[in-house]
């Protein structure tokens, strides 16, 4: 079959890694791709919300399934889009339809989905503009830390935890009046700080049945020992050491089985993944956030350790019998260390040359922001590659991704020195 993956992060570099490994993928296809995917893909010049662009492009190459990689279109329904349109009703798309993207698209209606179904979370209460006064009031009965959340997507930036009661005032009427993040902000949900480890759940849903993947933590700040700004991820280690069977049982029966049931109460059909942000509270998992598709560099550690075949498993997907698949997955350690350029998450340079890459053998390099050009791989985004290693110990696998670091540079290079030392 031919396939088309839309994206161009590291996240998409490793779908396509591993569908192009499946004896039953004749063509993978990249849109709009970086310099990694274009060395086992076609790449196709083409944003991932392009839909009448993408519809042309599936025609024309005769793509069979469609993966979608990021949140954006499938938040503006391009799953729904496949199935309006009668030539292209018989591709299949692995990623939900709009409705149940409203887990990621809007903080309150996964809120509300969780409070109807049991789900564990944060206390919660939600606020616009119209009653930004009682907002305020609601924030005078919490402790600090307060946790603002804008509704809609904000490119990752729309969670503010604030320690100080006034400062959590000023941020609720800059987001509610002054739209701080735009459309996004126009509700904002206010919760209970959680105070905990973070990992994140992976599941595959085809509708009526699932099956869990690997855990994985992610490390989201850009400083050693997690300080700094937030960043789209700086790294990602699998499996999580902490997350024993005990803790992880309680997962499936407390929120991931309550979360399939509930998509099918709800009516809301959903073929693809499920990324459950969750914090251990003691023993008690407690979910944050429900993303509608992979976690960018948790792809990375996640699939790597996948040995069944991805594009049977889509197909399964697909065809709802996920049940029959057996999911098998390697013992060993995955991590992965992300190159951004120097300056990220503020202001930084792109078309910087990267050199080494041909020479890294004990790693696998995901490309990100990073692109082909007069023969040479520029830096062209923030997060610019992802160094995946496997060990039989965490540390055997951090310390191959650090060696293969050593390799590899561009100007200004940064990354972080302490993934996965806190284990
Ligand atoms: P989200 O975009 O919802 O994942 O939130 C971003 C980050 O904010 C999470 O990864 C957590 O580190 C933190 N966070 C979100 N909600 C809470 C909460 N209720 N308590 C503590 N930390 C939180």
């Amino acid at each position: 079959m031919n396939i088309l993956v839309l994206g161009s992060g590291g996240r998409e570099h490793t779908f396509a890694w591993k569908l192009a490994q499946s004896s039953r993928c004749k063509a993978v296809f990249v849109a709009p791709g970086n310099s990694g995917t274009e060395a086992i893909a076609t790449n196709l010049n083409i944003g991932v919300t392009e839909f009448e662009a993408i519809k042309s492009a599936v025609l024309k190459h005769k793509i069979d399934m469609v993966v979608v990689g990021p949140e954006d279109p499938l938040v503006q329904g391009v799953h729904d889009f496949f199935l309006q349109d009668e030539a292209l009703r018989h591709v299949s798309v692995i990623g939900p339809q709009k409705a149940a993207a409203e887990l990621e698209g809007s903080k309150e209606f996964a809120k509300e989905f969780m409070m109807r179904h049991n789900i564990p979370t944060a206390a919660y209460e939600s606020f616009t503009k119209d009653n930004v006064e009682e907002g305020y009031k609601f924030l005078e009965t919490l402790n600090a830390p307060y946790v603002l959340k804008a509704d809609g997507l904000a490119a990752g930036k729309g969670v503010l935890i604030l320690n100080d009661l006034q400062e959590a005032k000023d941020e609720l009427k800059s987001m509610l009046v002054d739209s701080k993040f735009g459309e996004a902000s126009t509700k904002v949900v206010i919760e209970e700080f959680l105070d905990g480890i973070e990992l994140s759940c992976f599941v595959l849903s085809d509708g009526k049945d699932y099956k869990i993947l690997p855990t994985a933590k992610d490390y989201k700040r850009i400083g050693e020992g997690d300080t700094g700004l937030n960043t789209g991820g700086m790294g990602a280690v699998s499996p999580v050491p902490f997350a024993t069977k005990e803790f992880l049982d309680k997962i499936e029966n407390q929120i991931v089985i309550p979360t399939v049931e509930g998509l099918k109460k709800d009516n809301l059909p959903y073929v693809g993944f499920i990324f459950i942000g969750l914090i251990k509270v003691g023993d008690a998992p407690k979910v944050i956030e429900y993303n509608v598709r992979m976690g960018d560099p948790e792809t990375e550690v996640v699939l790597p350790r996948l040995k069944t075949d991805l594009v049977e498993v889509f197909e399964a997907m697909a065809s709802q019998t996920l049940s029959k698949i057996n999911i098998e997955i390697d013992e060993r350690a995955a991590t992965t260390v992300v190159l951004v350029s120097g300056g990220y998450p503020e202001a930084y340079e792109k078309g910087k040359e990267i050199t080494g890459i041909e020479v890294v053998t004990d790693s696998i390099v995901f490309h990100a922001g990073a692109k082909s050009q007069d023969g040479k791989v520029v830096t062209s985004g923030g997060r610019v590659m992802a160094i995946t290693s496997y060990g039989n110990t965490y540390p055997e696998a951090i310390k191959k991704s650090y060696q293969s670091i050593d390799k590899l540079n561009f100007d200004k290079m940064n990354y972080r020195k302490d993934i996965g030392f806190d284990l």
